[in-house]
């Protein structure tokens, strides 16, 4: 089944969240050949939990640490995840790899850390502008995808991968579907049968477009997905 994912990023307050949710779950209610996720910030995770309960829409976090318990200043563990009702959680998403300095160690930890709690990671993997401009796409997607599920090929069907080129991020410049059929062809035939989303400046006008290629097999959509109307939208291209 395609997953489209909203990746709410740090935007809504609990308020926010709430309108949201009350909005969007009737829009969706019919919806059932896709499956539906929110990924709104920690803030709001437990408000979200309570009113997804019971509806055809799954909650995901966008990040956790790697350790259980402890000393960790600020961080979510995911047995707290779980614990809340998550079942998904968004790991190494670009600006947490650009602006939060993760490596690819760390995001191999947390896919650990998830599996572990029975929770399903979107790995996200992408290249810079400049990766692309010197020809290095696939090399750069090859070495994310080989650091972070190292000595994980037996857990392959419990993760999804999404293909984020950092410069489609927010840009209104998207990668063209045919660009991402051949990363996310390239991605399959490097880890095995593999659910690969597509994100990066998605909208209303060019979901179908992608969700069209034979290798795109859901979306993890960010600024399109802060109105409830736009990521139901979305979602219709899929069904
Ligand atoms: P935009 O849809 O705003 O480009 O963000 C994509 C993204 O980063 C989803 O994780």
């Amino acid at each position: 089944m395609k997953l489209i994912a909203a990746n709410w990023k740090m935007n809504k307050t609990q308020r926010e969240a709430e309108e949201y949710v009350s909005k969007f779950l009737p829009l969706v209610k019919d919806v059932t050949k896709t499956e539906i996720l929110l990924c709104p910030p920690f803030t709001s995770l437990c408000k979200v939990s309570q009113m997804l309960e019971g509806s055809n829409v799954k909650l995901g976090a966008q990040n956790c640490h790697s350790e259980k318990k402890g000393a960790f200043t600020g961080e979510i563990s995911t047995v707290m995840l779980k614990d809340l009702g998550v079942e998904y959680v968004i790991v190494g998403h670009s600006e947490r790899r650009w602006i939060f300095g993760e490596s690819d160690e760390i995001i191999h930890k947390k896919i650990v850390a998830c599996l572990e709690e029975g929770l399903r990671p979107i790995l996200c993997v992408g290249e810079r502008w400049e990766d692309r401009e010197a020809g290095m796409t696939f090399k750069v997607i090859e070495t994310q995808i080989k650091l972070a599920l190292s000595g994980l090929d037996a857990f392959v069907s419990k993760i999804d991968i999404a293909y984020e080129p950092v410069w489609a991020i927010g840009t209104g410049n998207p990668a063209t579907p045919e660009d991402a059929q051949l990363v996310h062809r390239f991605i399959k035939d490097l880890v095995g049968p593999v659910r690969v989303l597509y994100g990066g400046s998605v909208n209303t006008s060019n979901a179908g477009d992608f969700l069209r290629m034979p290798d795109v097999d859901g979306l993890l959509v960010g600024t399109a997905s802060l109105d409830p109307e736009s990521f139901f939208q979305i979602i219709q291209a899929s069904e």
